[in-house]
């Protein structure tokens, strides 16, 4: 359940170079790829915070896996009685997030209280101390329902050994042999620990639902495929938190899971950006990860035009049956190391169902108990 597909946008050396610029030349407006910076690239360090627009606060936690930050926001409700600050997204569930945290409601956000907390969707560096959060200042968890229910059934599935759908799945997938046995040696249930225990109930957001959080109003927009429910929020004064339904640099993961081992992730995420598009263009984009752009519909755009590209490659490529696995290659331009064929898995099965959903692949399982799939003619 990584943000970040495998086959992540590579930056050009031009850009890389440019990440690494004068601390003046990053915080000046920068354009790349099509997308505005309005503020630059550069990122507050964990424990400060940015004013992006009034009242709206940028916060950035670290995080322990390959992608080393998210962004997380504070909302300025005011000092009235419905006041307070309202947070989207919280981090995940490690000692230094909330060491940062208790500095934050010390220092920059000291003065009034946590009112609302709200998450975009299940994954742990977005939901991982809403628990925490949540207890610390009595206030209930605001999320979409799959969302919360999801989450709740993965803190609570902690085994010794993985259940045999997910061995399955990765045989169906045509894993090499001894891959699968290491699998098979792996304790199952991850999640639980860097999330820490939900509170046993929420307040249900969903499509459509208007918070007025201070003088604005956020329209919830939901977007799937790389979660079940995600809620964006898109403020009636032009400002959108995205969440990992659209980042500017990186592609957000949409795959498969032994959980539903049938799933059209991708057909979702597709006609979700097709949704999106009905945003005003102009809206300044918060995102979870990289920098606060402009150029929403360009970005839409971007993101499509990238899976049709190794939708159409993928076909090709199953001209003779293929597995999943064997497809890596065409699918991502770096090699595929074993600690990395859980996340690709789900990647190139997502892809091949999206082919087989619209009869362009035809899936055949071999006595060996593996899937193939064939391109149509
Ligand atoms: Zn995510």
């Amino acid at each position: 359940m990584s943000d970040v597909s495998l086959a992540q946008d590579v930056p050009p050396p031009a850009e890389r170079q440019r990440i690494a610029a004068s601390p003046q030349e990053a915080r000046s407006p920068q354009d790349l790829r099509g997308l505005h910076y309005p503020l630059g690239r550069w990122v507050p360090t964990p424990g400060t915070q940015v004013e992006v627009a009034p009242g709206i606060h940028w916060l950035r936690m670290p995080l322990p896996f390959g992608l080393d930050h998210i962004n997380l926001w504070a909302l300025d409700a005011g000092d009235g009685p419905n006041g307070g600050w309202a947070l989207v997204d919280t981090g995940v569930n490690m000692g230094i997030t909330k060491k940062y945290w208790e500095m934050l409601f010390a220092g920059p956000l000291a003065g009034k209280p946590v009112t609302r907390i709200i998450v975009t969707h299940y994954h742990p560096d977005h939901l991982g101390l809403a628990g925490w959060l949540c207890r610390r200042w009595n206030v209930p968890l605001e999320i979409a329902r799959t969302e919360y229910l999801l989450a709740r059934t993965l803190t609570l599935d902690v085994r010794d050994a993985p259940p045999p759908e997910a061995v399955d799945f990765s045989i169906r997938a045509g894993w090499p042999d001894e891959a699968v046995e290491g699998l098979r040696q792996k304790p199952w249930g991850n999640f639980s620990k860097i999330v820490s225990p939900l509170p046993a109930g929420f307040k249900r957001i969903r499509d459509k639902d208007v918070l007025t959080i201070g003088s604005r109003r956020w329209t919830v927009v939901t977007g799937r495929g790389h979660a079940p429910e995600h809620s964006c929020l898109v403020s009636d004064d032009g400002i959108m938190i995205s969440g990992d339904q659209v980042l500017p640099r990186i592609t957000s993961n949409v795959s498969v899971y032994p959980t539903e081992p049938y799933a059209d992730p991708l057909g979702d995420w597709l006609e979700s950006i097709d949704r999106l598009r009905r945003i005003d263009a102009g809206v300044l984009v918060l995102p979870a990860h990289n920098e606060p752009f402009t150029g929403l519909h360009i970005r839409l755009d971007q993101l499509a035009e990238d899976h049709q590209d190794k939708l159409e490659k993928l076909q090709a490529f199953c001209a003779e049956p293929r597995t999943a696995f064997e497809s890596f290659a065409t699918l991502f331009r770096k090699p595929v190391g074993e600690s990395d064929y859980g996340i690709a898995t789900g990647e190139a099965v997502a892809h091949l169902h999206w082919l087989e959903e619209r009869g362009k692949v035809r899936r055949i399982l071999g006595s060996d108990g593996v899937d193939r799939f064939v391109a149509i003619a």
